[in-house]
């Protein structure tokens, strides 16, 4: 049995603004399941302390000048605990956990994360009272970038496991900051937290920790690289030995059709009736036509370039030409925003758009689409094409990343095994994607064909159980590499 401190800066569903929050609410439990002892480590959110039930002060301790209060719950629906870290004017703000209402990230961020790092450590070190020590830190993402650093010179100290959800995010902020936050000078470094004369966060994760995985074996290669690197290809290239891939698992009790109490009509792989009645519900809720056979794509997700929501746009008036409707549930960037709504108005029964984050119409659409489109120019694992499948909606994605761990295309090997599960594209542009869309198409208009594909993604096993069992795997790693040293700082090439 091992002890984890998994510390996230979101999780389902306490607050979630993407995959990370699934995961921080799925791989606990997971964990948990198989018999570990895991403890999530967030902050006391605004929106979170308003809603959680049960929830107690379990310690105050003295930083610094401050007071900070732990406050302690159970991620609802679980018997996981949850330590929640607040200090008065940090974290206790309503609304988005990075981004003021203005949509620019909270000017203190960084003082805010820290904050968050500095308890990691203390109860890394069974310095706050708990009389619990965790065998692991596993920390996840920019926001915890600070904990393998300010841990490394520890006597005693857990192992440090650091998963990258998203490299394009890492935390980077002025070189003041650094001052500002008073971290030891030995850390000023391109060996260490420097990055261009800036201070970046998840540099820290990426150099310091015992294990660097990633959430999926693709991405973990894409990243090593110049093309998806963005510019830690290098440091990355250099930690090779230290760097895997874990591909993310689902929470297939939330997304099961059978038992989903978020849509109309419960379906399952040999009795796929409700489908097409989700199909009608859908098309209704969004004000589609319904008197057609056409098949209805979808989309959901954030509205920004990285998931190629552009190459969507700009096919939407070939699509218009094709038998097909098209639902888009997502929020992001304001252009894409207004275009997309520009478009509903104009063909109003055949494209339909909602903007804003919507977790009930998101099961709705997974469950009443026949095609999902997931033309992302990165994704380092993704969850909609898993859901898709799982719904029974054939993704159509690009062999990026996860995307292409979990999709198999419906070529003529894939389909003559039975493999086959959807459509996979290679090149970021619209004519591949165009093209992507025609071959569904035209498997859509043979049944047979098309409900083998359905039923080959329903036969897959996304649950989080595999993944768990890697995760412990890679703690066994990380503990290894601690015992072994617990320097851990790397000379790099300038070139990272
Ligand atoms: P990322 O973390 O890059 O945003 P993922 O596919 O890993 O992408 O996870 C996104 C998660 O957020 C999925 O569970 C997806 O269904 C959900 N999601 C994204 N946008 C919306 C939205 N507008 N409404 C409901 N759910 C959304």
């Amino acid at each position: 049995m091992k002890k984890i401190l998994f510390v996230t800066s979101e999780a389902y569903p306490l607050i979630k603004t993407g995959g990370l929050a699934d995961v921080s609410g799925s791989l606990p439990l997971a964990l948990t399941a198989q018999g570990h002892d895991v403890r999530i480590l967030m902050p006391a959110y605004g929106d979170v302390m308003a809603e959680l039930e049960n929830v107690h002060t379990a310690v105050r301790i003295k930083q610094a000048n401050s007071l900070i209060e732990i406050a302690e719950a159970h991620l609802p629906g679980s018997g996981v605990k949850v330590w929640l870290v607040a200090q008065p004017g940090v974290f206790d703000r309503r609304g988005n956990p990075y981004l003021g209402a203005d949509g620019q990230p909270w000017a203190d961020n960084a003082e805010r994360f820290a904050l968050l790092a500095r308890i990691a450590v203390e109860i890394g070190l069974n310095r706050v009272g708990f009389r619990w020590k965790p065998d692991v830190v596993h920390c996840n993402d920019w926001q915890t970038g600070l904990v393998p650093p300010l841990l490394e010179d520890e006597p005693g100290r857990p192992a440090t496991v650091f998963t990258i959800h998203n490299l394009a995010y890492q935390g980077v902020f002025p070189k003041e900051t650094f001052k500002r936050l008073g971290l030891p000078q030995r850390f000023w470094s391109y060996n260490a937290l420097e990055f261009y004369d800036q201070l970046c966060f998840m540099k820290g994760g990426l150099v310091f920790a015992d294990r660097v995985n990633t959430v999926s074996p693709t991405y973990a290669t894409e990243i090593q690289g110049d093309e998806f690197g963005c510019g830690m290809q290098g440091l990355l290239r250099q930690r090779s030995d230290r760097l895997s891939g874990i591909i993310n698992g689902i929470d297939t009790a939330a997304w099961n059709p059978e038992g989903d109490p978020l849509i109309p009509h419960p379906f399952n792989a040999t009795n796929l009736a409700g489908k097409r009645l989700n199909k009608a519900a859908l098309r209704q809720r969004m004000g589609l036509d319904d008197s057609n056979s056409d098949a209805l794509f979808a989309s959901i997700g954030r509205l920004v370039q990285q998931k190629g929501i552009d190459l969507i746009i700009d096919i939407l008036p070939e699509l218009v030409k094709l038998p097909l409707q098209m639902v888009i549930l997502g929020s992001g960037d304001k252009r894409y925003e207004q275009t997309l709504s520009q478009w509903a108005k104009l063909y109003p029964d055949r494209i339909a758009v909602s903007l804003g984050y919507d977790e009930r119409l998101s099961h709705l659409i997974e469950a009443g689409a026949d095609v999902f489109l997931m033309p992302s120019r990165f994704e380092p694992c993704g969850l909609n094409q898993m859901y898709s499948q799982r719904y029974g909606t054939v993704p159509i994605v690009r062999q990026v990343g996860g995307l292409a761990d979990t999709v198999s295309d419906a070529n003529a090997t894939n389909r003559a095994c039975g493999n086959a599960s959807g459509i996979v594209f290679r090149d970021a542009s619209e004519s591949e994607l165009l093209d992507a869309v025609l071959r569904a198409l035209a498997l859509y208009q043979e049944p047979t064909e098309w409900e083998k594909l359905r039923l080959a993604g329903m036969a897959r096993d996304f649950s989080w159980q595999k993944s768990a069992a890697q995760y412990v795997s890679l703690y066994k790693l990380a503990i290894a590499d601690r015992n072994r040293s617990t320097k851990t700082m790397l000379s790099l090439s300038a070139s990272a």
